[in-house]
């Protein structure tokens, strides 16, 4: 019997939904330091092949783990490896190092890979942070080859990863293993480990703090990515509680896939639509099994952050994957919405960044950047006739519609004095995200094709919370009154001006939101993938009179308690 004393319980920070049970791997990869140690003149020779064949080994693996990646992210994650093996600076100190000041190879690896790392981890961007991370594992994984120490990942399926922070490469590595769920001492919320985890479904915490004596290899732990408790060697109560709400997950969504593919209307045949926010290529395959029915909301940030060298070509590229990954439906893509929490890496520090340089501000300053985005959109358009559209993000003023109007056109000026065809009639619409665009939404209507609410951040610059401080996380919500009135105000405004609208925040993702929505007459909704067929089966299975009823009683209630009530049954399907 499992007693609670031997029981340890941690809370993280959860970035991937989902229940894990199983084993506890420990990875340690850190070859915490090599001895300083000389070698004699006669043993140059030997120690430059070692460390020459040592490069060339983990190219070469790291080449094979390339061709065998199966996203555009992957590879780019071990080709920035592969380069960094390959730096001439790098290998010309090691080379001096063993040749000059006879260091035996590992030290001179170590070394000169220290240096290299302390650079990166004094830096005052967070990309180079976390490139260190990348370093380190290349200098352990070199030492480590050059000793003949190389050791594979014995990582089995169904197991708990615990690390302090997983490079990338090691990420592709495990993303070929079913492990059953992910622990980190640190890695941001969207460094490469936690987006991969997303993506390929592994229930995932950071930031949880545990002391190198309490881990220990082989024994059971859970992992709950959606509230960020981790427990280590869990009562018999902690195994029933989570093995019951893993199999209840796992039921619901085997009932409510059932949903997935059935015709979208409600049981008076009102019809809705429901589309998916993609932001990963990774989360392509799952858009059809889910039922969604095209993009509502392709986020592009990605490949602004990703790119090494930023052109039109991989923009092409990318877009042309989601446009094959969607069959015969449309996808909305949105325009660099970097600034905020999606910061770039050269941008200077902000005291206020959601209030700050981002979204169309910045694109309108960056203007050589809009113009390669809506050049790649309108390239990829001519084989996409009438199924691409453009979404402008933070948007506040009706001038800065006006303006990538203008800038649409000249772009499509130039693609014609090129002779390169693309789709004439590509509609651009507006995020209404901000509390003054929802304001003057009649105006902005005039000058735009389509709107598209979003939620997220309508909720924070609606109620001055900050989306990503958890300490307020409580004030952050969505059905808050006033967050419906700019809601409602904007459809009521799409209406008179007869342009459509959709909602594509996370709020829709929510059964009872969508419900609400679809009683105050908004029947285009986006959100992410595995969020469809939930939404889907509580739309399904009610009238649209009875989503009438709901959002008046919702909206004449003064109580949130009661307002909460009335949403409850709402919320099973
Ligand atoms: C939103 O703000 O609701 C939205 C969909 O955009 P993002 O979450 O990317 O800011
Ligand atoms: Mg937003």
């Amino acid at each position: 019997m499992k007693n609670r004393q031997n029981s340890i319980k941690f809370l993280g920070k959860p970035v991937s939904k989902g229940v894990g049970i199983g084993p506890v791997h420990l990875l340690e990869y850190q070859s915490s330091s090599v001895r300083p140690e000389k070698i004699k003149e006669s043993e140059v020779d030997n120690n430059l092949v070692k460390f020459k064949s040592a490069c060339e080994l983990l190219i070469q693996e790291y080449n094979e783990l390339k061709n065998h990646a199966q996203t555009q992210e992957a590879q780019d994650i071990l080709e920035a490896q592969i380069q960094t093996l390959q730096d001439p600076e790098v290998n010309k100190t090691v080379r001096h190092k063993v040749k000059n000041e006879l260091l035996k190879t590992e030290y001179a690896i170590f070394t000169t890979y220290n240096d290299y790392i302390q650079l990166l981890e004094s830096s005052d961007v967070d990309w180079a942070k976390e490139r260190a991370i990348d370093v380190v594992s290349i200098r352990d994984e070199l030492v480590n080859a050059v000793s003949d120490k190389k050791k594979s990942l014995d990582l089995k399926e169904g197991e708990i990863v615990f690390a302090t922070d997983i490079p990338p490469a090691t990420m592709v590595k495990i993303s070929r293993i079913n492990v059953a769920g992910i622990v980190m001492e640190r890695g941001g919320a969207t460094s490469h480990a936690v987006i991969l985890s997303q993506s390929l479904g592994i229930p995932c915490v950071i930031n949880v703090h545990w002391k190198r004596y309490q881990i220990k290899n082989g024994q059971i732990a859970i992992v709950d990515g959606l509230h960020g408790d981790v427990i280590l060697n869990p009562t018999e109560e902690d195994d029933k509680r989570y093995s019951e709400i893993k199999e209840k997950d796992a039921q619901n969504l085997e009932r409510a896939l059932k949903w997935a593919h059935k015709p979208n209307q409600t049981t008076c045949g009102s019809q809705f639509s429901l589309r998916a926010n993609v932001e990963f290529l990774e989360e392509l395959p799952r858009l059809y099994e889910y039922g969604a029915k095209g993009v509502g909301l392709l986020r592009t940030e990605t490949l602004l952050f990703e790119a090494e060298e930023f052109d039109i070509d991989a923009q092409v590229d990318f877009y042309s994957n989601v446009m094959k990954a969607v069959g015969e439906e449309s996808v909305v893509i949105r325009l660099f919405d970097a600034g905020g929490d999606k910061l770039l890496d050269d941008a200077d520090e902000e005291a206020n960044p959601f209030l700050g340089w981002r979204g169309i501000r910045m694109l309108l300053d960056e203007e050589l950047l809009l113009r390669k985005q809506l050049e790649a959109i309108y390239r990829v358009s001519q084989d996409y006739k009438n199924r691409l559209k453009i979404l402008i993000p933070m948007v506040t003023k009706i001038e800065e519609i006006i303006e990538v109007n203008r800038i649409c056109e000249e772009v499509k000026e130039k693609l014609k004095g090129e002779g390169i065809e693309y789709d004439e009639s590509i509609e651009v619409g507006i995020m209404v995200e901000v509390p003054g665009i929802a304001l003057i939404a009649d105006r902005a209507a005039e000058q735009t094709d389509f709107f598209s609410i979003g939620t997220n951040d309508l909720t924070q610059y609606t109620l001055a919370v900050d989306r990503g401080n958890e300490k307020i996380s409580g004030l952050f919500d969505s059905f808050h009154p006033a967050v419906w009135k700019m809601i409602k105000m904007t459809k009521e405004a799409a209406d008179r001006n007869n342009i459509p609208l959709s909602v594509c925040g996370e709020l829709a993702s929510k059964p009872e939101a969508a419900a609400l929505l679809m009683g105050l007459g908004i029947s285009d909704l986006s959100m992410n993938a595995g969020a469809i067929p939930y939404v889907k089966a509580v739309l399904c299975n009610h009238s649209l009179k009875e989503f009438q009823e709901l959002a008046d009683q919702f909206w004449g209630e003064p109580d949130a308690r009661k307002r909460d009530k009335l949403l409850q049954k709402w919320k099973k399907f």
